[in-house]
């Protein structure tokens, strides 16, 4: 576990639909009508109340992020949020990773949800390099505690022992070990 200002940081391997927190992230796509990866299994475990409030919401821009209810997940809400999809790392990459991460947080304050889990948006089916994305991932979250010491806990949910690895080591450097 790592520690930044007031918020728990913590690194976990492991599938983010079974995490038990006020809000996951879903790294969805702009239609918010489901697909694959976490996308897919967050649907399929959140059960069909989450599709019919995307479906109303109607979608979502590169970057945003949306909200519904966490369905029949172990979270209280679900927040949609849309990575880009990576090209050459010099379309815009960079920041719209940066701001779905920013902007999944902003919408976790405006409903004062304190515990967050995030999985590792854009890299899979939409092709991000790990560390890359990684490093803009934690950016936007130090950024973001740093501007409005919120939330009090930050999971992030690595599905691969390999991503996992690379989080912790690269939080190790950067942060001190509780
Ligand atoms: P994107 O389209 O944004 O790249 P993907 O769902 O294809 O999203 O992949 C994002 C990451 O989420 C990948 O590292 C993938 O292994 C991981 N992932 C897939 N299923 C789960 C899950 N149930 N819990 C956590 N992470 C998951």
């Amino acid at each position: 576990m790592y520690r930044y200002n007031d918020t728990e940081i913590v690194v976990v391997q492991g599938d983010i639909t079974k995490v038990k927190v006020d809000a996951i992230v879903n790294a969805a796509n702009n239609t918010l009508l489901g697909g694959g990866g976490v996308d897919g299994a967050i649907h399929r475990a959140g059960g069909r109340i989450i599709l019919e409030q995307c479906k109303k919401i109607g979608g979502c821009p590169t970057g945003e992020a949306r909200i519904t209810v966490g369905g029949n997940l172990p979270c209280k809400y679900v927040i949609h949020t849309v990575g880009p999809i990576y090209k050459d790392g010099k379309s815009g990459e960079e920041e719209l990773l940066y701001n779905a991460y920013y902007n999944s947080l902003k919408l976790a304050k405006e409903y004062n949800l304190e515990s967050v889990a995030f999985p590792s948006i854009s890299t899979g089916a939409y092709g991000y390099p790990l560390e890359k994305a990684m490093k803009t991932a934690i950016k936007a979250v130090i950024d973001f505690i740093e501007e409005e010491n919120f939330p009090r806990i930050i999971n992030f949910i690595l599905f691969s022992e390999r991503d996992f690895s690379i989080y912790n080591d690269y939080l190790k450097s950067l942060l001190k070990d509780k």
